[in-house]
């Protein structure tokens, strides 16, 4: 590799997919319209992750280097207009993305991050919304409160942060209520999760866990957070690039 080469590759950035305008799907921006970019390359590996093509290395070969004036290019090209870009994966917090917001504001749009929340960076606080959404037991990985705060102290007063907690049992619960009780002042998204991440999810399954994370969160008397379905699963399946 010449020194040029190397020079581009690390300023560019690598993706699994460019795709929208659609809704978002998940979390405190449900329902808006958006373009998604979504970065290849995770250090977790969740065992319900519904989005294998951009986190395992099998499918590296798939992920694209785009320079950040490119990305904003398509993302005009997609949605002829400013619009929300929803910045995802994988975890987008892995690769450096500062030089893609901040001429993106120039443009008129406005971003939005998802992580797990076991990197931070400084440019967290260029972000219009930040969420984290640190994973319970049911995963296979525990995101660690010091993590958790390192995402809060680079993100600043800047962006509108939440946090969002996949459920897909008891202990999960338990783990999103412990958080909650850490991170009293931020709005908590609560979301039932998908057991079928690849092939046909089973509406009527989904629904039922819906039902029992709505149930057991009134059982509880924890009337604080958001109860979500994953919207765009009810809509499209496990459909992908929409
Ligand atoms: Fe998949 Fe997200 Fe877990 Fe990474 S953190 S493996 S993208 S569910």
């Amino acid at each position: 590799m010449t020194s040029e080469t190397a020079a581009h590759e690390a300023h560019s950035l690598r993706l699994s997919e460019i795709f929208g305008p659609t809704v978002q799907g998940e979390g405190a921006l449900i329902g808006q319209p958006t373009v998604f970019v979504r970065t290849g390359g995770c250090g977790y590996r969740c065992r319900w992750c519904d989005t294998p093509f951009a986190v395992l290395p099998e499918y590296r070969d798939q992920w694209q280097a785009w320079e950040p004036e490119a990305v904003l290019d398509e993302v005009d090209r997609l949605a002829g207009a400013p619009v929300l870009v929803t910045l995802s994966g994988g975890d987008p917090a892995l690769q450096e993305l500062g030089p893609l917001i901040r001429p993106g504001h120039e443009r008129g749009h406005t971003f939005a991050l998802e992580t797990q929340a076991s990197v931070s960076q400084s440019w967290f606080a260029d972000l219009d919304h930040l969420t984290l959404s640190p994973k319970g037991p049911s995963s296979g990985h525990l995101t660690s409160l010091g993590e958790i705060e390192a995402c809060l102290d680079a993100s600043g007063a800047e962006p509108r942060t939440v946090f969002k907690v996949v459920i897909m049992n008891d202990p999960d619960f338990d783990y999103a209520a412990e958080l909650a009780a850490n991170y009293r002042d931020y709005p908590f998204y609560l979301q039932v999760g998908n057991p079928v991440p690849e092939g046909e999810p089973e509406p009527d399954e989904l629904m039922r866990r819906y039902r029992w994370l709505v149930e057991r969160c009134l059982s509880e008397r924890w009337y604080a957070p958001t109860i979500l379905p994953q919207l765009h699963v009810l809509a499209w399946g496990n459909a992908r690039g929409v």
